[in-house]
């Protein structure tokens, strides 16, 4: 038997130089395109936050809502987008983040989660983690508590983990 690792890396592709030159991106889309492993993923993602109660499970646009929302149906919890700018139609709530070059912003629709609530954040990919930080940092703003965080793959090289300065970071695959 193999365990949730092999068979969730035997259908994750890299493509080298993608989107630019000298990035190795992670295509996880033959494993979202195939039955059992995409099921592991969810279950692997969900299981070791069961009995938490996490109340509300937050995606980062755009393949973290792909993981998220599944996540969330398991808990039966709710599902919350947090967005590139300028794509949630009411009030939000906004935090900066650094990019290889420069900073971008993401944002959470202000009553998204309540003061107290037990939020579970869920990403396809942690490299630098600026985009899981700045993502507790939304969850913050609005009161909500952290309970961990949940990731397909982490890039180990570039030290995301340290950066999230939290002891419940989950993930599935790691490349060193
Ligand atoms: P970071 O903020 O540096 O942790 O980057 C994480 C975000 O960028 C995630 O939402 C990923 O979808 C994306 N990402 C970063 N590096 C890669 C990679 N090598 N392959 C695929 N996606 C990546």
């Amino acid at each position: 038997m193999s365990g949730p690792a092999e068979v969730l890396g035997a259908h994750v592709r890299d493509i080298p130089d993608f989107p630019q030159p000298g990035i190795v991106f992670k295509d996880i889309t033959p494993l979202l395109g195939d039955a059992a492993a995409f099921r592991t993923c969810i279950d692997a993602l969900a299981d070791p936050f069961a009995g938490e109660g996490v109340s509300k499970v937050l995606g980062t646009e755009a393949r973290g809502f792909i993981l998220a929302a599944p996540v969330a149906y398991r808990f039966g919890a709710g599902f919350v987008p947090v967005r590139k700018a300028g794509k949630l139609p009411w009030e939000i709530e906004r935090e900066e983040y650094a990019l290889e070059y420069g900073t971008d912003l993401l944002e959470i629709h202000r009553d998204a989660v309540a003061p107290g609530e037990r939020v579970l954040i869920v990403d396809d990919v942690l490299a630098t983690g600026g985009t899981a930080a700045a993502t507790a940092r939304l969850v913050s703003a609005l009161g909500g508590e952290v309970v961990g965080f949940g990731f397909l793959i982490e890039l180990g090289f570039l030290h995301g983990r340290a950066a999230l300065g939290h002891d419940r970071v989950v993930s599935l695959l790691t490349y060193d």
